[in-house]
């Protein structure tokens, strides 16, 4: 196994204890990417993010507190110490006390059933790539010549930034954004297109009415042409929907441009392994054009996140160990912003099924402020928005509000067990819960035919009956 993040990791703790004798060859840190520089830091940060306005929310409960006081250096010791209380899961330890050999070293392929790692050849019967991906660097004039941060640094960084400029609206710079502003930092993203791009623009729009409020500066519809060194830190210069060329200066610069899969200095070629810009080329069994070799995780080109990895893992693993042709399905992969409120979504947007369903969808909708629990919690901004066929058949949801990356999952089972929309109105779910909003919007299918004239006219005809 090639890379010890969440795919690799999850891969070798299973051959490994299914009785498969395995190595595990790592560069860098055991745990990957989520562990150490995305998921885990950045949901941390950002519940640092959320304690520090609690000041702000807790008077409408009659429940003061003096206002915050951030600590940047505390703000770290947390991220670290999450880190840290999750890091031995990871281990070398725990996976040499599993069985696996772990070789901490660079890979690569000398042959296609060869692969070098600090001065120890493998041969092996199969390989799992499990490589990840990392940071793409825009070709932007004069980047090159400033300090900037990525997500590998950010975390790291000493105290928290006067000025955070961010390029880049995708989850990672959204949830950066407001993790930061809500800490003290002020905070401009500048993104080319919108912000949350893929998701549902209605749902998008009650996450940036958020982000506006909370005090980050958003300039949409703008690209970065030029950076430089600025006064404060760094100097932007950037075209507005405008067509105008506006400068923005920030003390730090946040490059969340996307990622791309780490691919290089593999020996790919030398393993007859066929690869290009979106990453490792697979089939849906996720094997590569070298029928030993498997790759998975972010590395191979499909939805990049840690669900996926492990998901991933699973299938490498029934293919490889079991010779079970298990074949990956990404249409039912869900994703969560994780900012306050959460955006969560599983299978097609409103547009997406308009698209290609056309105007047989119906669109269920049922807001937060209609929910008992939200009104108790005072947490009734955010809606839900099902997507289903004209027969009930649902084909996707998307949820912004608080825990919508629970709530969702009442969905994901549904779609992927290929349950109705009345399953899903007719569970009974516990008063008064949050979950109770996915149960409405479900039963407000029903609602034209159980409230309309048709109805109406059975019920009187069966009371005169008696
Ligand atoms: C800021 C941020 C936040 C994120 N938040 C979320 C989230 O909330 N939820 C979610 O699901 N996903 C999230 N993700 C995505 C998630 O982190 C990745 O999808 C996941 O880490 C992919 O796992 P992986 O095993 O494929 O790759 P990685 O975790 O990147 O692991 C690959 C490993 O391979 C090693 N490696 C590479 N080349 C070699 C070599 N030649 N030899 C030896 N070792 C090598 C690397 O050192 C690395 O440790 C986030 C990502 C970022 C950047």
């Amino acid at each position: 196994v090639i890379g010890g993040g969440s795919a690799g990791l999850s891969v070798a703790a299973v051959a490994a204890q299914m009785g498969a004798e395995t190595v595990l060859i790592e560069k860098g840190k055991m745990g990957g990417d989520c562990l150490n520089y995305g998921c885990v830091p950045s949901k941390s940060l950002l519940a640092a993010a959320h304690a520090a306005v609690l000041s702000g929310v807790a008077p409408a409960f009659g429940v003061t507190f003096d206002p915050p006081r951030i600590d940047p250096a505390g703000v770290r010791r947390h991220v670290r110490d999450i880190i840290e209380g999750i890091a031995p899961h990871d281990s070398v330890e725990r996976f040499e006390g599993l069985g696996v050999r772990i070789i901490q070293a660079h890979a690569r392929f000398e042959d296609p059933d060869v692969v070098a790692a600090g001065g120890t050849r493998v041969r092996a019967r199969w390989f799992v790539l499990a490589t990840g991906s990392s940071p793409v660097v825009p070709a932007i004039p004069g980047l090159a010549d400033v300090a900037f941060l990525t997500n590998e640094t950010i975390f790291d960084a000493d105290g928290l930034p006067g000025h955070l400029v961010i390029l880049g609206g995708g989850p990672i710079g959204v949830e950066m954004a407001q993790a930061h502003r809500r800490l003290g930092s002020a905070v401009t993203l500048i993104e080319m297109a919108t912000i949350l791009e893929r998701e549902d623009p209605e749902l998008v729009g009650i996450v940036r009415s958020h982000l506006l409020a909370d005090g980050v500066t958003l300039h949409e519809g703008t690209r970065a042409v030029r950076i430089d060194r600025g006064s404060e830190g760094v100097s932007l210069t950037a075209i507005g929907p405008d067509g105008a060329a506006r400068t923005i200066e920030g003390s730090h610069l946040l490059v969340a441009t996307g990622r791309k899969p780490v691919v290089q200095d593999l020996g790919l070629d030398r393993a007859g392994i066929d690869h290009g810009p979106n990453g490792i080329v697979v089939d849906r069994r996720l094997r590569t054009t070298n029928r030993r070799v498997f790759a998975i995780g972010d590395v191979a080109g499909g939805p990049m996140f840690t669900h996926v990895a492990l998901y991933h893992a699973g299938i490498a693993i029934r293919n490889a160990l079991l010779r079970w042709p298990a074949k990956a399905d990404h249409r039912t992969v869900p994703r969560v912003t994780y900012t306050h409120p959460e955006l969560a979504q599983v299978g097609w947007t409103e547009a997406e099924a308009r698209q290609r369903d056309g105007n047989a969808v119906r669109v269920l909708r049922w807001p937060y402020r209609e929910n008992d629990r939200a009104r108790t919690e005072r947490l009734t901004e955010g809606m839900i928005k099902a997507v289903v066929t004209s027969r009930g058949r649902i084909l996707g949801a998307g949820i912004v509000g608080a825990a919508a990356g629970e709530l969702i999952q009442t969905w994901i089972l549904a779609i992927e067990q290929h349950l109705s929309i009345g399953a899903v109105a007719k569970s009974m779910v516990p008063y008064p819960t949050l979950g109770e909003i996915s149960k409405r919007a479900a039963g407000s299918f029903y609602a034209p035919r159980l409230f309309g004239p048709r109805m109406r006219a059975i019920v009187r005809l069966l009371a005169r009956i008696g």
